[in-house]
């Protein structure tokens, strides 16, 4: 950043006040900087004094006055960072839409609704004549976005005329609480102060502000707050249990898949104005981390950003350390690998610079005194002035730490516009020339493969990401370089051949009219380049701060080609306008139909997709008119138009026939299933919530506490007990039973609470009384599915003694893709899955284990109905992790290997006339894992068939 390093930044006013009236002491001659005197004084009595160290800086110590433009204590009655105040989603809007009202520097946008029906907001602000001409900004930004044919005196006239946007985003994550609440204050100064810093940030600079993210997940805590204070239970003594309506946390880990709606805003909103800088507000660590990162970071970003991260970061240490303020620093907080950060991952793979902040909670809306573990407070050369003890530290602290280090950023971004946008249309051009002259030129996905439905998803997952796809207008043949083609992606089984003979050896294969084509000449291929990438993440690396691995066509199942042929940009092909579909067909003649099983969500759902009407799966392998079927194909014999819609719309491929099938059949009778939660944490089950919505699948959702109450399993014949941290202890005994009872119901005063589910009190969970229910709810007939830590509940009570949870003290797994194989083809929980090789994404634990069916020799004697007996109780894994070591790992990081080779991933564990499916994987991981989608859906359509 040396172009503009002659602009430095200033200091802002420093104000004297003689009575009721202040003024700027730098203020112009031409418009003195009046002070609002008493909301000033309310920002000084609500900041901690401390003789050492100072929490708030010249550039926030004061606020403008203003005699048209309402500040936040004129709308709502108070000032931001007063202790037990927080505002609601409609609020924090009300006052936006009032600033927006009074200046002519600041227009709201709408960033669309939640699932819950609350707006988010995109408020822009600039100087008056830029707000008047944004659409011609957005337009110049757009251009420098997609430098195409752009000539270089365009390109240096735009990079001098446009001006970057910066995007600030507040509280996506709920129970940090403070950026709505200074986003509100920030929007106010900018539009209305005078002083050269805010006025130079205002002529340079069009800062977007979305003061809520999760406004759902807003309005909650500010319930949860309110009930806590009531309650006496201190700031989080009712914790927020739902955020979003599905996820809690994990909110801020949807980039990759876009599943909610708060990503889909998001996304959109980027889309349309494609800021130069996004920046997301969180709060955790003391006092004021700036996100750069340990590394390794994501193969993908650019260079560039990587130095951006650190110019900017480097910036606001600096400029805040001088102003006195303690613990500004980077570096140690997270890696900069996954791409699944909602707000900043959206920046950086679409050549924006995507960061974040931490600033030290407040729990809400109070004061506490600091006590920090010595690993906070020590001197390290990225924290050489660190956090410090025995402070005071109010919401009002996190409130100015938070400005004042965003003015730094915006002044930085300001008096560099040009070296920021040069960098903005660089990245681009980066990329497109990097995919014109380099392998992969493109992706192909072909049209006609095994899983086309799923492939059309991917590719309306890339254009949600702004990615453009072709569509191939004519059959021709691409070069794919095996260094850069997977064997088991290609369709084509003589190429497959070829490529496994011959691996250094460039592969011909063909590519058919209709079949989609990501090239990656453009701008924004980089969502595509990582999401089909195979990410390799060194166990020398630091530890990861979040998944290692998310090839998503293997998750998914989806065949992809790599092509290393730069002659495809001169193929037949035409730009994709609107979403790839895929309808299903209905081949033959006859009044049954077979439906093949393809291994995939939109087969396994079949039964409920025609609910009503008879559907019967072959027990085996068989063969009709011909062809072949595997075991677990579906026989609907009520052919009708209805059943027809369903199974094209899913995408699904039948076969009419009159012939009788020959095989062995039963009947599907479609579960009464119970989605089950516990009161501690509901992100884990949300997620598979949020699954069973999107295929289709009905239940009825109760909490753990529901097992104790008498005969309450009775209603149900499969239970789903996804994953939830936390000990079985926990699970069974709930959270401490100390003080008075914690409700989460709706009241009036808590009205956003107590809706998806509710209870007198979150203390109790399942006890030992509903722990033995669903036993005998397993026992008599039932099925209970487990997913992840959940499974350690029937193995660790004693549901089933031949399976247990291994030891893996060397392993590290941490959320990647690893290779696993079908162990038990009989298992109805693997129909449709017809490959020896399977990519499932596993989390470091539980690494499953069954015991050993008896041998000869510990049989001699024991008569064979009892082996027998024995054997059918007996735990099965139906999936096991490959026994290689070395072949175990597809994509992110492996050590210690040898612990999970050959151990279980799916084990069913009869017991009584029922069966517990255990999962030591995570089949439905954060609608990323569609590939194993269908094994808990098998389940659950036979399961009393297993
Ligand atoms: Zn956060």
């Amino acid at each position: 950043m040396t172009q503009s390093s002659s602009r430095r930044l200033h200091a802002a006013v420093n104000f004297a006040c003689a009575a009721a009236v202040c003024f700027s002491a730098q203020a112009t001659a031409q418009t003195p900087q009046r002070i609002d005197s008493v909301y000033s004084a309310q920002i000084k009595a609500l900041t901690p004094v401390d003789p050492r160290w100072k929490f708030n800086t010249d550039l926030v110590d004061y606020l403008p006055y203003s005699a048209t433009v309402p500040t936040p204590l004129k709308v709502l009655g108070y000032v931001p960072g007063t202790l037990g105040r927080l505002s609601r989603t409609a609020d924090l809007n009300k006052y936006f839409r009032a600033l927006a009202a009074a200046s002519p520097r600041v227009k709201v946008f709408s960033g669309g609704m939640s699932d819950e029906g609350r707006e988010m907001l995109v408020v822009a602000i600039a100087d008056d004549s830029t707000i008047a001409k944004l659409d011609d900004y957005r337009a110049k930004i757009a251009r420098l976005a997609d430098p195409r044919g752009l000539d270089s005196a365009t390109r240096v006239r735009l990079v001098h005329e446009a001006k970057p946007i910066y995007w600030l985003t507040g509280t996506i994550h709920a129970p940090e609480t403070g950026s709505p609440e200074m986003l509100m204050e920030l929007a106010y100064r900018l539009a209305v102060d005078e002083s050269p810093n805010i006025r130079d940030i205002r002529s340079n600079v069009i800062t977007l502000i979305t003061p809520a993210t999760e406004v759902d997940g807003r309005d909650r805590e500010v319930d949860v707050y309110g009930e806590s204070q009531r309650l006496g239970l201190g700031p989080q003594g009712v914790p927020l249990l739902y955020w979003g309506k599905y996820t809690a946390h994990d909110n801020n880990r949807d980039a990759i898949v876009v599943s909610q709606k708060l990503t889909q805003n998001v996304m959109s909103t980027f889309l349309h104005w494609k800021p130069t800088v996004v920046h997301d507000l969180h709060e955790s660590v003391p006092f004021l981390y700036i996100s750069t990162g340990t590394g390794p970071y994501n193969d993908e970003y650019d260079p560039i950003v990587i130095d951006e991260w650190h110019t900017l970061a480097y910036q606001e240490i600096t400029e805040l350390t001088r102003r006195g303020l303690p613990g500004v620093w980077t570096h140690g907080f997270y890696d900069g690998w996954a791409p699944n950060y909602t707000v900043l991952s959206v920046g950086n793979l679409h050549n924006s610079i995507g960061r974040f902040y931490e600033t030290y909670t407040s729990s809400g809306a109070g004061c506490t005194t600091v006590r920090l573990q010595s690993s906070d407070t020590t001197r390290i050369w990225y924290r050489s002035n660190p956090p410090v003890n025995g402070v005071k530290w109010c919401i009002r602290s996190n409130i100015n730490f938070q400005q004042s280090g965003v003015l730094v950023a915006l002044r930085y971004v300001a008096d560099n516009r040009d070296v920021f946008l040069n960098n903005f249309v660089t990245k681009s051009q980066r990329m497109i020339t990097r995919g014109r002259t380099t392998a992969p030129y493109a992706f192909v996905i072909p049209r006609a493969q095994r899983h086309s439905a799923e492939a059309a998803d991917l590719v309306n997952l890339f254009r949600t990401h702004g990615v453009e796809i072709q569509e191939a207008t004519a059959d021709f043949t691409v070069t794919v370089d095996s260094a850069v083609h997977r064997d088991t992606t290609v369709r084509d089984s003589a190429a497959r051949a070829t490529s496994a003979k011959a691996r250094t050896r460039a592969v011909t294969v063909p590519v058919h009219a209709g079949d989609w084509i990501v090239r990656l000449d453009q701008p924004y291929a980089a969502p595509a380049r990582t999401l089909l990438a195979i990410q390799k993440y060194s166990p020398d690396d630091p530890t990861p701060y979040d998944d290692t691995g998310w090839t998503l066509d293997l998750l998914r199942g989806v065949e992809t080609l790599k092509v290393a042929d730069s002659s495809v940009f001169t193929r037949p092909m035409r730009m994709l306008t609107s979403n790839a579909v895929v309808t299903g067909t209905t081949s033959g003649a006859g009044p049954a139909l077979i439906v093949p099983h393809t291994g995939d969500w939109r087969s396994a759902v079949l039964p409920w997709k025609v609910k009503g009407v008879k559907v019967l799966v072959a027990d085996s392998a068989f063969t009709a008119d011909g062809t072949s079927y595997p075991a677990g194909t579906f026989f609907i014999q009520n052919d009708d138009a209805k059943v027809r819609d369903a199974l094209h719309a899913l995408g699904v491929n039948a076969v009419a026939t009159s012939a009788a099938a020959p095989v062995k059949q039963h009947a599907i009778t479609l579960p009464r299933i119970a989605l089950m939660h516990t009161w501690t944490e509901t992100q884990n089950e949300g997620w598979v919530r949020f699954a069973f919505e999107q295929m289709g699948i009905p239940f009825t959702y109760i909490s753990t506490q529901t097992l104790s109450k008498p005969n309450a399993l009775d209603r149900f014949d499969v239970v789903v007990f996804p994953h939830v941290n936390g000990p079985v202890t926990t699970m069974i005994n709930g959270r401490p039973m100390i003080g008075p009872a914690i409700p989460w119901k709706t009241t009036a005063q808590t009205p956003n609470i107590g809706k998806l589910d509710a209870t007198d009190d979150i203390r109790p969970g399942m006890g030992l009384d509903g722990a033995a229910a669903l036993r005998r709810f397993v026992e008599r007939g039932g099925l209970l599915i487990t997913e992840g830590n959940s499974t350690r509940l029937p193995i660790e009570i004693g549901f089933t003694s031949t399976a247990s949870i291994a030891s893996t003290p060397k392993l590290q797994a941490r959320g990647g893709i690893y290779h696993a194989t079908v162990s038990d083809r009989a298992s109805p929980i693997v129909y449709g899955y017809d490959s020896n090789q399977l990519s499932v994404y596993f989390n470091q634990s539980p690494v499953l284990s069954v015991s050993k069916r008896d041998t000869l020799e510990n049989t001699t004697g024991i008569s064979p109905a009892i082996i027998d007996a024995r054997e059918k109780q007996r735990a099965r894994a139906v999936v096991s992790f490959v026994r290689n070591p070395g072949d175990l790992l597809v994509s992110g990081l492996l050590a210690g290997g040898d612990e999970l080779a050959g151990k279980a991933a799916v084990v069913d564990a009869p017991l009584g006339g029922g069966h517990v499916v255990m999962f030591g994987i995570r089949p439905l991981w954060r609608w990323e894992t569609q590939g194993t989608f269908a094994m808990p859906i098998n389940a659950m359509a036979n399961w009393n068939h297993l």
